[in-house]
């Protein structure tokens, strides 16, 4: 069962009877600023089943949370990049990586556009980034292969897609919805679509008024179901990764390289408890792995940040 959140204009008839719920949120939710984000378990009342609506009376707790879109309880992140058009940048990459990592959710890595790509090319970022600790999948969207190894790995999941623009994301969502016939006839799809600014919990981005640009972008995400149960948001997500929750600390755990270093090191560790892993003394972190300067990078970025927090 859906549940739809929003006050229905007037005059528009409820959700489906006996199949989805147009729910309004308890006004004490609001007050203690309790948003109900797509994704959220909740707990309905007032259930009118025969006029298909209902009260939201309260949330439970999150297993994981992603900000960009808001969806709740994430199981798995895709992190969607191209094996051309646009090409893949390693610094890039590895903003996603070290971002996706610090969500704590499972996700998998995915190279789009094979067909545009000899094998060489594949297995050169193949072996790349298995030195870097990933293991991608690789697909076209276009050519519709290798969807299917995808496909297995979503199953039950629900999951959201992320990487740059023009990787193929939107295609990638279209591709994967395309197995179900939700239809565009659908009375909920068509609600949530005429009335999207109904939607008031998940209107995002506001621009400054006085910029002149000044407009709420209302954006409303939905689930879809995907193939072998679960899934998928029809919006993608983070197209530029913040590394708002990445510590100066915690920088080192979203490498795998050095989360294997520390590890063959076991049981001794850094002499110094806060080490940061910049060659100080007794520090069992090298440097002469691939990615090290960019881990050097983002500690200067995530430095500054911290410093004026
Ligand atoms: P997004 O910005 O990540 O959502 O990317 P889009 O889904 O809008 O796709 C960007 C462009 O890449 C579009 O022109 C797509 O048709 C194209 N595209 C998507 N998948 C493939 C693919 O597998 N091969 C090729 N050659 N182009 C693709
Ligand atoms: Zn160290």
């Amino acid at each position: 069962m859906r549940v739809i959140v929003g006050a229905a204009p007037r005059g528009v008839e409820g959700a489906r009877p006996g199949g989805d719920l147009l729910c309004v949120v308890r006004a004490l939710l609001k007050k203690i600023r309790r948003r109900v984000l797509v994704g959220d378990r909740v707990l309905i009342g007032a259930v009118d089943w025969a006029g298909g609506r209902g009260v939201i009376e309260g949330v439970f707790e999150r297993r994981a949370e992603v900000a960009d879109p808001p969806v709740a309880n994430v199981d798995r992140l895709v992190l969607l990049f191209a094996l051309d058009q646009p090409q893949p940048e390693p610094a890039t990459l590895t903003r996603f990586l070290v971002d996706a990592e610090s969500t704590g959710i499972p996700f998998v890595l995915v190279f789009n556009k094979v067909e545009l790509v000899d094998d060489k090319t594949i297995s050169y970022w193949r072996d790349r980034m298995k030195s870097w600790g990933y293991d991608p999948l690789f697909l076209s969207v276009d050519q519709k292969s290798g969807l299917s190894a995808l496909e297995e790995t979503l199953e039950g999941q629900t999951t959201v897609i992320v990487g740059p623009s023009g990787v193929g994301k939107s295609s990638l969502i279209n591709a994967l919805r395309s197995n179900q016939n939700i239809s565009e006839e659908d009375p909920i799809h068509k609600l949530v679509e005429q009335n999207s600014k109904w939607f008031g919990e998940q209107r995002v981005g506001t621009v400054s008024k006085k910029s002149g640009k000044g407009k709420h972008t209302t954006r409303h995400v939905s689930l879809l179901p995907i193939a072998g149960g679960g899934f998928l948001a029809d919006t993608p997500g983070f197209n530029q990764p913040s590394l708002m929750k990445v510590t100066k600390k915690g920088l080192a755990e979203t490498f795998p390289e050095i989360r294997k270093m520390l590890a063959e090191n076991e049981p001794s560790k850094c002499l110094f408890n806060d080490c940061v892993h910049l060659g100080e003394r007794g520090c069992v972190v090298k440097g002469d792995w691939e990615r090290y300067p960019y881990y050097l990078q983002l500690l200067d970025e995530i430095k500054i940040r911290e410093s004026f927090q």
